[in-house]
């Protein structure tokens, strides 16, 4: 099975994410996580550092190479839940090509949901795994459960930063839900409330989708 989440920054997609990969037992793969693995490798459309170095936006067509490159790996080929791709309809259309997603999740929250979870967001700087303070709290505050490394908060959660993220959400997030649609793979999931809720929507639409492929 193939799932990705779409969905404003600080709407949970990364939890969910991991909970639906434990569920199914398939890899999580993270955009960012991949573009920092593969940094410095050399592709036709140069390597990704130099984009990241300068703050500069990494181009679609990079990381969907890099995307290709990881889909040939043995570890995906049971399945993958993408998080933080596809982004925009370029990279929708080009996995939609080659990999089909067989659901995607659209969390919904409103506004001022996201501004209030990404103010409480906490990150482990060094294993990358991000917290809640009321949603997913760190069972020690202010240490991440996977390393014992000091949480620190998201640097670029500023609030004007905040509000060109949502502004930018919002468009992308508009077309990319156009093409899903079209697709006739999304499925909305109402993200205002805590994790729990949302997953236990989640998790009904998956296994909707196991009994029917059992059955056909
Ligand atoms: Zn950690």
């Amino acid at each position: 099975m193939r799932i990705a989440f779409i969905g404003p920054p600080g709407a949970g997609k990364t939890t969910q994410a991991e909970k639906t990969s434990d569920l199914l037992d398939v890899p999580v793969l993270t955009t960012g996580n991949i573009l920092r693995d593969h940094k410095h490798e050399q592709t036709r459309y140069g390597t990704p550092a130099e984009y990241m170095e300068t703050g500069r936006l990494v181009p679609d067509e990079l990381i969907n190479h890099i995307v290709d490159q990881q889909l040939q790996e043995p570890t995906y080929s049971r399945g993958v839940v993408f998080d933080g791709y596809p982004r925009t309809v370029n990279q929708a259309e080009h996995l939609h090509d080659r990999h089909p997603l067989d659901v995607v999740f659209l969390l919904e929250v409103q506004d001022h949901h996201i501004i209030d979870r990404i103010n409480e967001r906490l990150i482990c700087p060094n294993c990358q795994k991000s917290y809640h303070l009321n949603y997913n709290p760190p069972k020690v505050y202010g240490v991440c459960d996977s390393c014992g490394t000091e949480l620190t908060r998201r640097e670029d959660d500023t609030q004007a930063i905040l509000e060109e993220k949502i502004q930018t959400y919002r468009e992308q997030t508009k077309a990319l839900m156009e093409v899903y649609q079209a697709y006739g793979i999304l499925q909305r999931i109402q993200a205002d409330s805590d994790i729990e809720t949302t997953w236990h929507q989640i998790k009904k639409v998956i296994q909707q989708m196991q009994d029917s492929q059992q059955q056909g």
